[in-house]
């Protein structure tokens, strides 16, 4: 049963499960399923967003953590080589113990794996200076569904023969091969990380603040937003320290030398000032930090205090545009009378959306579905994409065609095909 969900809360009860140990058992269950035709849906941990880790054409679901060591860390030349089932949250630590860093950080860095966030390429909030899971593997080892096992890229600094098919199967969310063996590449640790928060009077100026900050040209390490129900439903959720007044939030960190942070968080308290902040707290110690977090770390379960389903989509919009979408979901949210969540990582224009509504009431699940495709609607118009990070999986697959030209798809339907002729692997996600 706990292998029949993910976190969309959607089952499908598999016909088994398996949990290989090592590459060649995976190949040797890919091979049997390519020859029978039995499905095979891969899973990391099952935190996904998208519904990719759910059989919802039963057969095999491959629970990869079994495959769970880091094999080695090799700090002359800031590269890892791991197994796809280490816990993001372990490898960051370990690798930490040796003064290096792997910036990817989804906030379900405590339980996602690492395997799972190379098949969703995995973002978080540091991903505003430091990019995405993508930017940091170097080569994979693959194992595809006949059975072969490929390695890709390399395990040096560069290196460019051939196609480029690490980042083919980075993001391709488990259709096209499962990936046994990952090389990353790492960064020297920043001696110093440092918080702070500014709250404002209007989501509007909230958003201005956030343009003019990435304009300043210093780049913070984090920049994350709360609109007003989500400070709302924090503050009937918990007490996480916030104003009465306060009807947005912006989170930033700054990283560096402690000279260098601590100059970065001074230069943007003044941008956010000049930008009308209402309030601002720097961070002093270690408990401080957390207290600053806690809001924002909250807002997911703090959701349901306003129903018992909620819809979530990652859109992304340039953040120059930030202001225009934020009103659209206001007036849009007045239209329907649904309450409407955003959150997230501002700083990169990500925003995740949420419709809240009560599906035992059939009216108001079709609202909340037209709604988010009216969000989607915008979020095109403004020259954005449906998914920042969470993928496609079951959730976005029927609107693949809003974003993604008739012949990008027939190319992708192409190399499905070319990877997996059988079509056994993760049948019914992303091209459907
Ligand atoms: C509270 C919470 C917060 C989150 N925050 C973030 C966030 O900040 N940023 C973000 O990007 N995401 C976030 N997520 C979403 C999710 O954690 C990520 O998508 C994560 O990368 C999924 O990892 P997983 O191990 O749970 O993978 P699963 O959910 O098990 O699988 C995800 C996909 O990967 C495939 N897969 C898994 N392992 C392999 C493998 N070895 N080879 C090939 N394919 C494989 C699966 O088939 C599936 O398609 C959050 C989720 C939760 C619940």
């Amino acid at each position: 049963m706990c292998y029949a969900y993910d976190a969309t809360r959607r089952f499908f009860m598999p016909g088994a499960v398996v949990f290989p140990q090592n590459s060649d058992q995976v190949s040797k269950i890919l091979a049997l399923a390519s020859e029978n035709g039995i499905p095979v849906t891969p899973r990391g941990a099952g935190s996904g967003m998208s519904g990719g880790s759910v059989a919802v054409k039963e057969g095999l679901v491959m629970v990869m953590t079994g495959l769970g060591r880091i094999l080695a860390v090799d700090a002359d030349n800031f590269t890892a080589t791991v197994q796809p089932g280490v816990i993001t949250g372990v490898f960051q630590k370990a690798v930490a113990e040796q003064g290096l860093f792997y910036p990817p950080d989804p906030s379900s860095a405590d339980f996602s794996t690492l395997g799972g966030n190379l098949a969703e390429c995995a973002g978080g909030p540091r991903a505003v200076k430091y990019g995405v899971t993508r930017d940091y593997v170097l080569g994979l080892e693959v194992v595809l569904p006949y059975g072969e096992i490929i390695r890709t890229g390399v395990k040096t600094a560069k290196g460019v023969v051939g196609y480029d098919l690490t980042r083919l199967i980075i993001g391709s969310e488990g259709t096209l091969g499962v990936i046994t063996e990952i090389t990353l590449r790492l960064l020297a640790r920043p001696e110093e990380v440092r918080t702070l928060s500014a709250e404002f009077d209007s989501m509007d100026k909230a958003a201005r603040a956030v343009a003019a900050v990435m304009r300043s040209g210093i780049t913070p390490c984090a920049l994350e937003y709360m609109d007003k129900n989500a400070i709302s439903c924090v503050k009937s959720y918990q007490d996480a320290g916030l104003s009465e007044e306060a009807e947005a939030l912006l989170l930033i960190e700054a990283d560096g030398t402690p000279e260098q942070a601590r100059e970065a968080v001074d230069r943007i308290a003044g941008v956010l000032k000049e930008n009308g902040a209402a309030k601002i707290e720097t961070a002093q110690t270690a408990e401080e930090v957390q207290r600053l977090w806690k809001a924002r770390k909250a807002v997911s379960p703090a959701l349901y205090t306003y129903g018992p389903d909620k819809i979530n989509e990652d859109i992304v919009i340039p953040r120059s545009r930030l202001p225009e979408m934020v009103e659209k979901i206001r007036v849009l949210g007045e239209k329907t009378g649904l309450t409407m969540v955003s959150f997230g990582h501002a700083g990169d224009g990500n925003i995740h959306f949420n419709v809240m509504y009560d599906s035992s009431r059939p009216e108001q699940a079709v609202a909340a579905r037209k709604a988010v495709e009216e969000v989607f609607g915008y979020t095109l118009e403004l020259g954005g994409t449906i998914s920042g990070e969470h993928g496609v999986g079951i959730a976005k697959a029927p609107y693949m065609n809003r974003e993604i030209s008739p012949e990008a798809l027939s190319l992708m339907r192409r190399i499905k095909k070319a990877f997996d002729p059988a079509g056994i692997l993760n049948p019914g996600k992303m091209l459907m």
